[in-house]
């Protein structure tokens, strides 16, 4: 893909707008890396959504490359249920593809937790 195709593709897409600040959030955390906030239909009481600033389509399309950021984001989201006391039980989700519930194609870990949360999910 060409560099002027992939400027136009992060116009476009939803988080990288959120991330740039163009739409407003509800910020948690945020450093080089992340960008993290609240998700705006909560399936949970705690429910944030862990997302890389770089942009990567979905982990269908992840590279070699985005290994660390992917580990970074599990990180990150089990420091977020440790400082939110909801360690008892938590998820941590990839949606990859349209069939699993993917609607927004930037890639995004979702934590959900607070409530108890059977397994397997639906
Ligand atoms: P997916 O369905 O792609 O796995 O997850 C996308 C998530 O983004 C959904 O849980 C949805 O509620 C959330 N979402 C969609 N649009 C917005 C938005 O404009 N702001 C926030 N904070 N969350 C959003
Ligand atoms: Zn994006």
């Amino acid at each position: 893909m060409s560099a002027l195709a992939q400027i136009t593709l992060m116009e476009d897409c939803l988080f990288c707008n959120i991330i740039a600040g163009k739409i407003p959030s509800k910020k948690v955390y945020e450093d080089d890396k992340v960008y993290v906030f609240e998700d705006i239909k909560p399936g949970a009481p705690t429910h944030v959504l862990i997302v890389p600033k770089r942009h990567i389509r979905g982990l269908k399309e992840a590279q070699t490359e985005d290994a660390e950021i992917i580990g970074y984001s599990h990180l990150i989201a089990a420091r977020i249920a440790r400082e939110r006391g909801i360690e008892d039980g938590y998820r941590t989700v990839y949606n990859s593809g349209p069939g699993a519930g993917q609607s927004v194609f930037h890639l995004h870990l979702h934590l959900l937790g607070g409530r108890g949360v059977s397994w397997p999910p639906g």
